[in-house]
């Protein structure tokens, strides 16, 4: 890579092509580079919960244009998890003689009949994983127990999901089944894209994804939907260098996906891992919570691995509850509403009391506004055209 220095201050980011801005320019370089490129008022989404809350611990909103805004979007996973999924793990719970694992904030969603850390503390085993391989070795643990392993996140997590139920189904585990609740990113993508009702200028992509996907999955955003892409990495200046892309993108009226994060994303992706998903799911319709059925955005187990699929194990099924009154999770994870619109924010819904899963999760949009921006009382100087965007 081609250093150049600080010092040159003629030469701005923008004097390099598209995806080429690199990062030895100072933030102070990056943020004078937008100012001076942005022309009309946009807004970009930040889809990672990762992103959300790097973008507020850095404060870069508050270094932003006026006419910039960012908007947090549904790439938290426990966020993401519908109320009746939740509702169908507790009800698995009620079943004789079973346990059942899953990642740390899951514990805490609630669902209509409360959480699975209610169910816990009321004697129910449920067991808190870091991993999935943990969630096997339980069931070689206890043979005596049906194991069911309730499995979050997207393309990140799970090809770990995916390696497991190849283990498990060649030491021939009988006690072990799994709730895959696992989601796609692109397909949620392509939903918020074609929405009316929100109009997103560009995409700044979550780089972990990414280093599974590779560039190929997102690039029908920028080829079809004409909307200009960034994969960004998690550090405060990544995510400035990608929000820096697309304004660059804008004032050239170019429309494309590029890579600011390619120390960890290769083009192609990581192909063990995609080999993985491919051999053990297959794409299937999902519930999100408040985002409804997006065909093909979820993984169904495979019909060779249907002896693993705690729903028909059990004969079970995901209901479809209605989502508690005032929440309006589906308006924060589709980026129609910040939280601090919501009527329970700050209210009957905080950290303690969390309503809805965006405030359950450390990655959550509404979990990021109360801790950094609770109040609203932005000291933020923004102009009316960029408050109406962000907070309506
Ligand atoms: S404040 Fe609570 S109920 Fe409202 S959107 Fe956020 S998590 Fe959902």
């Amino acid at each position: 890579m081609k250093y150049i220095s600080t010092q040159k201050k003629a030469m701005s980011p923008f004097d390099r092509e598209p995806g080429q801005i690199k990062a030895s320019y100072t933030a102070h370089h990056v943020i004078e580079a937008i100012g001076q490129r942005l022309t009309k008022p946009l807004t970009f989404m930040e889809v990672c919960g990762t992103h959300t809350v790097s973008i507020f611990r850095s404060g870069i909103r508050s270094v932003l244009p006026p006419d910039l805004s960012l908007i947090s979007g549904p790439g938290c996973p426990v966020c993401v998890t519908d109320q009746g999924e939740i509702d169908c793990a507790i009800n698995l719970l009620d079943m004789p003689d079973i346990t059942m694992a899953t990642y740390g904030d899951m514990l805490r969603v609630p669902g209509t009949r409360g959480s699975l850390s209610e169910r816990k503390s009321e004697g129910k085993d449920v067991r808190l994983i870091t991993s999935a391989a943990q969630a096997l070795s339980i069931a070689e643990d206890n043979p005596e127990r049906e194991i069911v392993f309730l499995a979050v996140g997207f393309e990140t997590t799970a090809p770990a999901t995916a390696a497991t139920i190849l283990e498990a189904a060649e030491k021939n585990i009988t006690n072990f089944s799994i709730l895959v609740y696992h989601k796609q990113t692109p397909p949620v993508l392509e939903q918020l894209v074609k929405d009316p009702d929100l109009k997103i200028n560009g995409f700044i992509l979550p780089g972990h994804v990414s280093v599974i996907l590779g560039h190929k999955a997102y690039r029908f955003l920028a080829d079809h939907y004409g909307v200009p892409c960034a994969i960004a990495g998690f550090e405060p200046m990544d995510i400035l260098l990608a929000i820096a892309d697309l304004v660059f993108q804008h004032s050239n009226g170019e429309s494309a996906l590029h890579s600011l994060y390619p120390r960890a994303v290769r083009p192609e992706g990581n192909q063990k891992a995609l080999d993985l998903i491919s051999k053990v799911f297959t794409p299937c319709s999902a519930r999100w919570r408040g985002l409804g059925l997006i065909p093909s955005s979820g993984y169904a187990l495979k019909e060779e691995f249907a002896a693993f699929d705690a729903l028909l194990r059990f004969g079970i099924t995901i209901p479809t509850p209605k989502p508690p009154a005032g929440c309006c999770c589906g308006d924060v994870l589709a980026g129609h509403i910040t939280p601090l619109k919501c009527p329970l924010f700050a209210a009957a819904c905080t950290p303690m009391t969390p309503v809805g899963p965006c405030m359950v999760s450390s990655e959550g949009s509404c979990s990021a506004y109360y801790k950094y921006n609770r109040g609203g009382a932005s000291p933020w100087k923004r102009s009316p055209s960029a408050t109406e965007a962000a907070d309506d």
